[in-house]
């Protein structure tokens, strides 16, 4: 299709043309050429960044760059595979070149740190729009699916929950933070770490797993519904900064640790016999994992329950709260 051109191909040529080991062919044709390995599946997913829907119009660059890179590798942690591949479409309003280079070197930072492959994309102008695609491998058969978790089943995640919102939250002003508080925030929001390792040392041990880029509550509420089981999850066993800590009695800080988004931890589901398989595995990944509740039958499918000290917390206006 015809379309507005303004030295795409050397800007392409520029930032987005690297070395691509792992493909038979990567940028500057038609289309790439992968070859997924002999009994390997191929798992295939997109997210996309919209300015001012999903960061603020005036972000920084290299942290856009690297953030829309994990966020899609995040999703390949989810699913416990490796991955390889992955494509990068841009609509940029005007060319600030200084503005791409820098998103280029956030993003193509991350690629080499998890051996990724950039194989292709497309840029054209328009409001600033960040699509990526990433495409990953997991033997057939071995991937961490969302509708696997089994009554009697624990419920874990792995690092520590709720810093990304308490970041939005401090933005909003409903929580205040020191400048040290918010700059450890402000780098789980901005610069999240996606769980490769863990993922794949899962395989064969998790029954069910998903990132949490909405929130403990509506995540691991995926995994109930998909499932079909219900969840219930303890308060006081939530992993949490001592940020957070220094936070908990404020509404608005419990509402970012049991429902806030943008963690990109993973909250996973595993037999009660496997705990020591589970803990190797995060011992291995480099990652603590803390078990925080257990899978039940599913009175109402898909529901999520989070106790503290036995009672039930209930979304109030502005956190999570005890039934009055
Ligand atoms: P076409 O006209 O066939 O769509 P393009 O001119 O859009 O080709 O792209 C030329 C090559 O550059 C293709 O290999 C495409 O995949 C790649 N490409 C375009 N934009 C990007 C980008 N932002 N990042 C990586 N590769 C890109
Ligand atoms: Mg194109």
């Amino acid at each position: 299709m015809p379309r507005p051109k303004f030295s795409e191909f050397a800007l392409i040529a520029r930032h987005f043309t690297h070395p691509a080991p792992h493909a038979v062919l990567g940028v500057g044709d038609d289309a790439a050429l992968l070859r997924p390995a002999k009994g390997m599946e191929l798992a295939v997913s997109a997210d996309m960044l919209v300015a001012g829907q999903h960061f603020y119009h005036d972000a920084d660059a290299a942290g856009l760059g690297h953030k829309s890179l994990a966020v899609n590798l995040s999703d390949m942690a989810a699913m416990g595979a490796k991955p390889r591949w992955v494509l990068l479409s841009l609509a940029l309003p005007a060319i600030d070149e200084r503005w791409i280079a820098r998103f280029a070197r956030g993003f193509m930072r991350l690629a080499r740190t998890f051996d990724v492959d950039l194989v292709g994309g497309d840029t054209t102008r328009g409001p600033l729009t960040i699509s990526v695609q990433i495409i990953g491998e997991v033997p057939a058969g071995r991937a961490l699916r969302r509708d696997g978790a089994g009554v009697g089943d624990d419920v874990w995640v792995s690092g520590a929950l709720g810093d990304a919102a308490l970041a939005v939250a401090a933005g909003h002003g409903r929580v205040r933070l020191n400048d040290a508080e918010r700059r450890a925030c402000a780098r789980r929001l901005e610069r999240p770490a996606p769980r490769i390792d863990l993922g794949i040392a899962l395989r064969g041990i998790a029954t069910a797993a998903i990132d949490i880029s909405d929130g403990l509550i509506a995540d691991l509420g995926h995994i109930a519904e998909r499932s079909e089981v219900s969840a219930v999850v303890d308060f006081a066993q939530l992993p949490h900064s001592r940020t957070m800590a220094r936070h908990l009695a404020n509404a608005a800080a419990r509402k970012a640790l049991l429902a806030g988004g943008d963690d990109y931890e993973l909250c996973f589901t595993a037999p009660a016999t496997r705990r020591r398989a589970v803990t190797g595995a995060g011992r291995r990944a480099g990652i603590a994992v803390t078990r925080i509740g257990r899978i039940a039958a599913a009175a109402r499918g898909g529901s999520v329950t989070a106790l503290d000290h036995e009672r039930p917390l209930q979304l109030q206006r502005g956190g999570f709260d005890h039934f009055s």
